[in-house]
C-alpha cells in the first residue's frame, strides 16, 4: 500500500528473568575477549558533543571513534531483548503517567475530613451569560437562586448572596467547543454540595494533581486559581469543584468535563506485572545486569546498590582517515522521544485505557535499518530557519571499518555464547542482512552496521601462569542456546536490514512529501469524544512487529480506505490479537516531550 512506516517499532515483551546474582555464576567460568570489526552500511553519526547545533564525528588524534559505552549500550539492548532481561534504560520511576482524554459524567465536591478525603455528588448552576463570576474565584462559596428554561433540563444561577441556597463556584476556561456544529462557550458554574458517595485514595487526588499539570488552559489565571484551592482544600480550608467519572473502585478527577484523565497504573506497574523494571534489588537482577553490570541509586526501599561489569568494551577506532563524509543537515536528529521513557501501550480495542486488565505495554523501541536513505540525506541543505530540530552533523561514509573488543571476566560459557549472538546477530560475514543500529539519527537511517568476530580469545591459567587460546564457535548454533527462542525471531526480524522499505520510513506525517507536522497527523488519527467514560478512539494502531505490511495512511481519518489500504492487523476494529496503540501511546508521548523540552529550555 501506499503510506509511511513509522522509523520505529516495538520487540515484543515477555515475562522477565530474574534471579538471585549467585546463580548467574556457576563454574566454569571463562574469561577472555572477543576482537571485532563494526563495518558501517549506512552513513554513521557519533557526535563528539551533545547539545549544540553543529556536529563533528568523535575523533582521537584525527581517527573516527566510536565509544565503548555507544558500542555497550547497543549490545546490551539486544542482549537484553533476547534473555528477558529488564528494560534497564528506560526511567520509567514513580513520576511517569498515561493519561487519556476522557469524557466525565458527573460533578462533584472533594473535601479533606477527619476520615480522609471525600467525594460527594453535586448539582450544577451555569451561569447561562457568563456575566456573574467576574470577581470570583473557584472553591468560593456563594449565595444563589436557580432557574431554568421550559424543555430543558439545564440549570441556571442567578448569583444572590443573601441566599439561603448556597453553592461552590467553580471558573471554566472559556475555550471555545463545538457541539453540533455550532460554538459553545464554556459556562462558570455553582456546584451545590450533594451527598457523600465516596472516600477517596490518596493516590486518587495524587493523580488528579498529576492531570492538572497537563491541564490545558487558554487562561493560564484560570488554571493556577484551580491548583491554589486544591492546595487549600488539601489543608482542609476548602471544597474543591470537579468533574469525575468512576469506573470500578478507580474515581478519575478533572477540573472540567472534557478533558484529560489519569490512569492509575503508570508505566512502572506495568513493568513490574511483567518483572521487565530496572533491576532495583541487588540480589534479585536480571541477566543482563548480572553481565553488563547495574549502578543504582534509587531513593526506594531497596536503596543503592552495584554490580560490576563481567563485559567491557574498548572504543571503535577507524584507522582510514578518508572515512569521512560531508557535514550533512539532518532533517531531525532527535527522536521526538528524547527521554528513555520508550514504550507505549497495546490494548485489544482501538482505545487505550491504561487501566484496562487487556492493557500491556508495546514493548521494547527499535529502529528499522533504512535500506535506502538516499531521498533524505546525501542534499546539504541549508539549515530552515525555524526548525529547532535541524542541526548539521559529520557522517562517517558506508563500508568504513573500525575495530574494537569486548573483553570479558568469569562469565559462564552460555553467556559467551549469547554475547556471540548479541554481536554477530547468528551470521558472521560482513554481507549479512542482520545489522545493529548505532549513533545518532536512527529515525533517518543513520547508523546501520554490522558487526563480525575476527576472533574469540580465551585465557587458561596454568602453573606457568597464563595462555590465550582461540575459542571454537559456530554462528549457526548460537541461537540454541536462548530460552526464548520468539525473542531470538524478533531481535532477527527487527535487525534484519531488508524488514522493510526502507524509501517509506519518516515519521508520521500527512504529508506524502515528508516533513509535514508529526502531531497534525497524531491528531487526525483522533476521533472525538463521544460516550462518557470512554478513552479516545484511535483509527490506525502502530502494526506490530511481525505484521507483513508495516504501513499506515498519510490520512488516517480518511473514511473510506478502500480496503486494500488498510494494513495487515493495525486497521479499525482490532484485527490483530493484540496490536499496539499507537495513536495513543504516541500522542502521550509527543505530548510528553514537549513537556520534557520546554522544562529543558526554562532550565536554560
Ligand atoms: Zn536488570
Amino acid at each position: 500500500m501506499s503510506g509511511f512506516i513509522n522509523p520505529y517499532t516495538f520487540i515484543p515483551v515477555y515475562e522477565g528473568q530474574k534471579e538471585k546474582y549467585q546463580n548467574y555464576f556457576a563454574q566454569p567460568l571463562m574469561t577472555g575477549k572477543i576482537c571485532c570489526t563494526l563495518t558501517t552500511r549506512t552513513q554513521i553519526a557519533v557526535c563528539d558533543e551533545v547539545g549544540k547545533r553543529d556536529y563533528d564525528f568523535f575523533k582521537v588524534n584525527g581517527k573516527a571513534v566510536i565509544m565503548g559505552s555507544s558500542l555497550r549500550g547497543t549490545i546490551r539492548s539486544i542482549y537484553e531483548a533476547l534473555t528477558d532481561s529488564c528494560l534497564s534504560s528506560t526511567n520509567a520511576e514513580d513520576d511517569d503517567y498515561f493519561s487519556s482524554r476522557l469524557n466525565k459524567s458527573d460533578p462533584g465536591l472533594i473535601e479533606l475530613t477527619k476520615n480522609g478525603y471525600v467525594l460527594y455528588s453535586a448539582k450544577r448552576y451555569k451561569d447561562e451569560n457568563n456575566t456573574q463570576l467576574g470577581s470570583y474565584q473557584t472553591g468560593d462559596y456563594v449565595g444563589f437562586t436557580d432557574y431554568s428554561h421550559p424543555d430543558s433540563t439545564i440549570l441556571y444561577f442567578y448569583l444572590k448572596e443573601t441566599a439561603s441556597r448556597k453553592g461552590y463556584v467553580h471558573k471554566t476556561d472559556r475555550f471555545r467547543s463545538r457541539i453540533k456544529g455550532r460554538p459553545v462557550e464554556n459556562k462558570d458554574s455553582i456546584f451545590e454540595k450533594n451527598t457523600q458517595i465516596a472516600r477517596l485514595s490518596e493516590k486518587s487526588i495524587s493523580l488528579l494533581e498529576e492531570n492538572l499539570k497537563k491541564y490545558e488552559t487558554k487562561n493560564k489565571n484560570i488554571a493556577q486559581k484551580y491548583c491554589e484551592q486544591l492546595e487549600r482544600m488539601k489543608q482542609g480550608r476548602g471544597v474543591l469543584p470537579v468533574w469525575y467519572y468512576r469506573k470500578g473502585q478507580n474515581y478519575y478527577f478533572a477540573p472540567s468535563q472534557m478533558s484529560r484523565a489519569v490512569f492509575y497504573r503508570q508505566p512502572v506497574d506495568f513493568l513490574e506485572d511483567l518483572h521487565l523494571n530496572p533491576c532495583n534489588t541487588a540480589d534479585y537482577i536480571c541477566e543482563a545486569c548480572a553481565m553488563f553490570g547495574i549502578v543504582r541509586q534509587t531513593e526506594k526501599k531497596s536503596g543503592s546498590f552495584a554490580k560490576a561489569s563481567r563485559i567491557r568494551f574498548s572504543d571503535a577506532v577507524c584507522e582510514d582517515t578518508g572515512c569521512f563524509d560531508q557535514k550533512f543537515t539532518l532533517p531531525i536528529l532527535a527522536s521526538p522521544r528524547l527521554s528513555s521513557f520508550e514504550f507505549y501501550l497495546k490494548s485489544d480495542g482501538n482505545q487505550y485505557c491504561a487501566d484496562d486488565q487487556t492493557a500491556a505495554i508495546a514493548g521494547r523501541k527499535y529502529y528499522w535499518h533504512h535500506n535506502d536513505n538516499s531521498r533524505k540525506i546525501n542534499t546539504d541543505a541549508p539549515n530552515k530557519a525555524g526548525n529547532n530540530m535541524d542541526a548539521r552533523a559529520e557522517l562517517v561514509k558506508p563500508e568504513s571499518t573500525f575495530q574494537f573488543e569486548v573483553y570479558f571476566d568469569k562469565i559462564p560459557e552460555t553467556v559467551l555464547k549469547k554475547l556471540l549472538f548479541a554481536l554477530t546477530l547468528g551470521e558472521n560475514t560482513v554481507k549479512s542482512r542482520y545489522c545493529h543500529k548505532i549513533g545518532h539519527g536512527k529515525p533517518i537511517g543513520l547508523g546501520s552496521a554490522k558487526i563480525t568476530v575476527d576472533a574469540v580469545k580465551v585465557r587458561t591459567f596454568d602453573q606457568d601462569g597464563y595462555q590465550d587460546k582461540n575459542y571454537d564457535w559456530n554462528p549457526k548454533t548460537l541461537r540454541d542456546v536462548f530460552r526464548n527462542q520468539k525473542n531470538v525471531d524478533n531481535v532477527l526480524r527487527v535487525t534484519n536490514f531488508n524488514a522493510v522499505p526502507g524509501k517509506d520510513i519518516q515519521y508520521p506525517t500527512t504529508n506524502p512529501n515528508g516533513g509535514g507536522d508529526i502531531f497534525k497527523w497524531f491528531a487526525q488519527n483522533r476521533d472525538g469524544l463521544r460516550n462518557i467514560g470512554k478513552s479516545m478512539k484511535y483509527y490506525y494502531k502502530l502494526p506490530s512487529l511481525n505484521d507483513a505490511d508495516q504501513h499506515l495512511p498519510f490520512n488516517p481519518n480518511l473514511r473510506n480506505s478502500g480496503g486494500s489500504s488498510v494494513p495487515s492487523g493495525s486497521g479499525r476494529g482490532g484485527g490483530s490479537p493484540a496490536p499496539s496503540s499507537f495513536g495513543n501511546g504516541n500522542s502521550f508521548g509527543a505530548g510528553n516531550f514537549r513537556m520534557k523540552e520546554k522544562k529543558k529550555k526554562d532550565k536554560k
